[in-house]
């Protein structure tokens, strides 16, 4: 269960302002995908919220409370990235089991999280493999399989499709929707292609130079956009 909400948030780099002031309230189980073109502050927001970037002005709040000062391991957060970051010498298992390893989780628990996240995943078949033995589409599965066996409150996805061919993609979206469906966890998605944020989104967050042009749910942003840019964004092909 977490809510989130970013409260006038903000960040620069030196003197470069990259996110202007970002106001959102997200619900529990709430699936967001923040959308919008290379370099418009897509991932410095995500890492904000992950506590892998620090916040210039404004606030994080999950469940209520703010984690500006909150240590990235205790905001019980998971991330998924474009790529993958498995561990390359350890078995699929191994890579799923690492961060309940870290956790002291009880070995018998850390087996039973792992089979069900495998299942789940269809990975099953693939535990005592390692990553370079497995496909893309797969290495992007235990990826995913690495951040829901820790349960957490909120799923963070950096363009976690964004290395995969286009039909494995197209595949990947919809495996990542029924996901959402059995898990219901509060998730923030970043990715580029508008396709995938039309499809994923329970709301979307398009981004235009660092300021949240527009929030709302797909069809509302598709058949009424706010500013030329997002009309012009989301109504060009993929
Ligand atoms: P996106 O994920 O939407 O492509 P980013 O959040 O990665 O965009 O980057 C937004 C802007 O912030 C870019 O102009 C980028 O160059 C700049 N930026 C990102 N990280 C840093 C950093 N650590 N130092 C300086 N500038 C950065
Ligand atoms: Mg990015």
């Amino acid at each position: 269960m977490a809510t989130v909400k970013l409260s006038n948030l903000k960040k620069s780099f030196g003197k470069t302002d990259v996110i202007h002031g970002v106001d959102i309230d997200i619900s529990d189980g709430e699936f967001i995908v923040i959308v919008g073109p290379s370099g418009c502050g897509k991932s410095t927001l995500l890492r904000m919220v992950a506590g892998l970037e620090t916040v210039t002005s404004g606030e994080v709040q999950i469940n209520g409370a703010g984690v500006n000062e909150m240590e990235p391991m205790d905001r019980n957060i998971a991330m998924v990235f474009q790529n993958y970051a498995l561990y390359p010498h350890m078995k699929v298992f191994d890579n799923m089991a690492y961060g309940l390893k870290i956790a002291k989780t009880p070995k018998a628990e850390i087996a039973e999280r792992v089979q069900s996240a495998a299942k789940l995943l269809q990975l099953e078949e693939y535990l005592m493999r390692k990553p370079r033995e497995l496909s893309g589409g797969q290495r992007q599965r235990v990826a995913m399989g690495r951040a829901i066996v820790r349960k957490p409150d909120v799923f963070l996805f950096d363009e976690p499709l964004s290395n995969l061919d286009a039909k494995l993609r197209v595949q990947m979206r919809l495996e990542i929707k029924q996901l959402q469906r059995s898990l219901g966890v509060t998730s923030l998605y970043v990715t580029h292609d508008q396709v995938e944020a039309m499809t994923l989104a329970d709301r979307m967050i398009v981004m235009n130079g660092g300021i949240a042009d527009q929030i709302g749910a797909p069809l509302e942003v598709y058949a009424n956009p706010q500013t030329e840019f997002v009309a012009g964004f989301i109504g060009s092909p993929a």
